[in-house]
């Protein structure tokens, strides 16, 4: 069945209106008039199975039929710190890491970076980089749309995390801690994973991510590109902590 996001305020007692490029998504790509039966969800972890009653010009109505939580959204905030790699790198990340269940994601700025984003150009690139996550939310059906944050340096983005954050600073030669084994003593609450660029962190980064209570890191034997590091890292956290690798949702 096909899926639609709706606005909170579009749903009322048993209707709920799509609006705008979900309304015309519906009408003019995909041809469904009334009588058609869509899921629509909206951006609280609900999900609605609807009918097709009206399609105006630039609207459409729809009887909801059920409502029901959605059941896709991770009960866990794992948050990505993505050191700035090469910009079609980071749109793969951004994608895949939405479908994976990351909660937000903070741009780096980091010593070893080899691309620098300032001022507009910067927000040009976070406003892009926001539109794709809503995308690959809507096409994994998760109702929330991860958060892209501004492009930060490291270090304010460390100290702005929300307090009670478990930080796992990502560190190909860490020799002592690996990521399974940092979870264990995980406390509760948010989990905010670090991963450098390219290039790596530099000494002086890491030392600083130490002293900030970061624990840094292992993900395994292997170096791995930086737009790996942050998708495994996740996959492995959820993994852990019992999100992914379970069964999906049964359809209602
Ligand atoms: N500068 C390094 C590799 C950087 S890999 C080199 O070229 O040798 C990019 C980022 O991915 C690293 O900063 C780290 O955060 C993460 N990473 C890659 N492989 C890792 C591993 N095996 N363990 C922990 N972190 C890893």
């Amino acid at each position: 069945m096909y899926r639609f996001r709706v606005r909170l305020e579009d749903i009322a007692e048993n209707r709920l209106t799509l609006r705008g490029q979900e309304a015309r998504h519906l009408s003019k790509v995909l041809r469904l008039g009334p009588g058609e039966e869509v899921l629509a969800f909206d951006n609280s972890g609900l999900e609605y199975r609807a009918r097709v009653e009206q399609v105006n010009q630039d609207e459409v109505v729809c009887v909801i039929l059920a409502q029901y939580e959605s059941g896709r959204e991770p009960g866990l905030d794992v948050l990505l710190l993505q050191g700035l790699p090469k910009v079609d790198k980071m749109e793969l990340i951004i994608q895949k890491t939405t479908e994976l269940g990351v909660r937000s994601i903070i741009p780096l700025r980091t010593t070893r970076a080899v691309v620098q984003l300032e001022g507009k150009k910067a927000q040009d690139r976070v406003d892009r980089w926001q539109k794709i996550a809503a995308e690959a939310a809507k096409q994994c059906g998760r109702p929330k749309v991860p958060e892209i944050g501004q492009v930060a340096d490291l270090a304010v983005a460390i100290r702005a995390l929300p307090p009670g954050t478990m930080v796992l600073a990502a560190y190909e030669a860490e020799e002592t801690q690996g990521l399974a084994e940092a979870l264990k003593s995980w406390p509760g609450g948010p989990i905010a994973l670090v991963i450098g660029p390219e290039g790596g962190f530099d000494s002086r980064e890491v030392a600083f991510l130490t002293e900030q209570g970061a624990l840094s890191v292992s993900l395994g034997p292997r170096i791995l590109r930086t737009e790996t590091a942050g998708m495994a890292a996740l996959t492995m956290v959820l993994y852990h902590l019992g999100d992914l690798g379970k069964v999906g949702v049964r359809s209602q």
